[in-house]
C-alpha cells in the first residue's frame, strides 16, 4: 500500500518545462511563481522589463512570430522543449461599439488570440514529437457572457475556447490537453485601471463578494498542469466567484 501511494506522489510531481508569456507580473507572474514552487523549470517572457528574480526569462512580443520562435528556442536551449504552455499574454483596450476603432479592435484580437496561436503552434512540434503538452489559455468570464465596451476582448476570450477545443479533438490522443481558465474580476494592475463606481458595480454581482486574487488563477493552473489534470481537455474553468454561473 505504502508503495501505491509513493507512485501516485511521484506521478503527480513529474517537473515540466513550462513558459507562462506575460510572466513577469500580474496573473502570469503568480503561476510562474506557483508552478516553480510545484517543481516544474518555470521560464516567463517579458517585453523588456526584464525577468522577475528568481525565474528565467525571454524577451518576446505575442505578435511578433520570429519573436516567438527565438523566444521558443531560448527556453528549449535552456530548459528543454516547452512541456506546458500557459498562454497568458493579454490586453484590453475598452471601449463602446460605437467608438472602437478597427485598429482597437484587431490590437486586442492580434495580442490575445492570434498571440496565443502564435505560442501554441510554436510549442506544438515539439510536444507531438513527445506524446505530452499542456496547452493552459487565459480566458475571461467575459468570454462566455459578454460585457459592455469589451467587444474586443469577449470576441478575443471566446476565439481561445474555440482554439482549445479544436487542439483537443486535433491532437488530443497524442497526450495533450488543451484548456481555458477564465478568471472574473482579479487584482491585477488590468483592473486597477477600471473606474471606482465600476468597480463598486461588479462587486455587487460576484456572489463571493469580493475580488479574486492572482494566486487563486495559480492555483487552478497548478492543478492543470499537473499529472492529476491528464483527462481534463476542452474544458473552460472559471476562476471567478460565481460571476459568470450558468454560461
Ligand atoms: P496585466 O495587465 O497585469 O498583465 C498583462 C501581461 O501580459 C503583462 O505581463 C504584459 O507584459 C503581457 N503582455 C501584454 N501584451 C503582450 C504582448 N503583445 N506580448 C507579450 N506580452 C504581453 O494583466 P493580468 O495579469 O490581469 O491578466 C493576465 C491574463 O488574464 C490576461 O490574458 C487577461 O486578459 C486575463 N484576465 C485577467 C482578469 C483580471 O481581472 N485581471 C480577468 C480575466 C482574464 P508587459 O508587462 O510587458 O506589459
Amino acid at each position: 500500500m505504502a508503495e501505491t501511494n509513493e507512485t501516485t506522489t511521484s506521478a503527480t510531481r513529474t517537473s515540466r518545462s513550462v513558459l507562462v508569456t506575460g510572466g513577469n507580473r500580474g496573473i502570469g507572474l503568480a503561476v510562474a511563481r506557483r508552478l516553480a514552487d510545484d517543481g516544474h523549470r518555470v521560464a516567463v517572457t517579458h517585453r523588456g522589463s526584464g525577468a522577475p528574480e528568481g525565474l528565467f526569462g525571454v524577451k518576446c512580443d505575442v505578435t511578433d512570430a520570429e519573436s516567438v520562435a527565438t523566444a521558443f528556442k531560448e527556453v528549449e536551449a535552456h530548459q528543454g522543449a516547452v512541456e506546458v504552455l500557459v498562454a497568458n499574454a493579454g490586453i484590453t483596450a475598452d471601449t463602446l461599439i460605437m467608438r472602437m476603432s478597427e485598429e482597437q479592435f484587431t490590437s486586442v484580437i492580434d495580442a490575445n488570440l492570434t498571440g496565443a496561436f502564435r505560442c501554441a503552434k510554436a510549442a506544438t512540434r515539439s510536444m507531438l514529437r513527445n506524446r505530452f503538452g499542456r496547452f493552459i489559455f487565459l480566458g475571461s468570464v467575459a468570454g462566455t457572457s459578454g460585457l459592455p465596451g469589451q467587444v474586443n476582448y469577449a470576441a478575443s476570450k471566446a476565439g481561445l475556447i474555440g482554439m482549445a477545443r479544436s487542439l483537443t479533438r486535433e491532437i488530443g490522443s497524442r497526450n495533450i490537453t488543451a484548456n481555458v481558465v477564465a478568471p472574473g474580476f482579479i487584482d491585477t494592475d488590468m483592473t486597477a485601471e477600471l473606474p471606482a463606481e465600476y468597480k463598486e458595480q461588479a462587486l455587487k454581482a460576484i456572489p463571493a463578494q469580493r475580488i479574486g486574487k492572482p494566486e487563486e488563477v495559480a492555483a487552478v493552473i497548478s492543478w492543470l498542469a499537473s499529472d492529476d489534470a491528464a483527462y481534463v481537455s476542452g474544458a473552460v474553468i472559471p476562476v471567478d466567484g460565481g460571476l459568470g454561473m450558468g454560461h
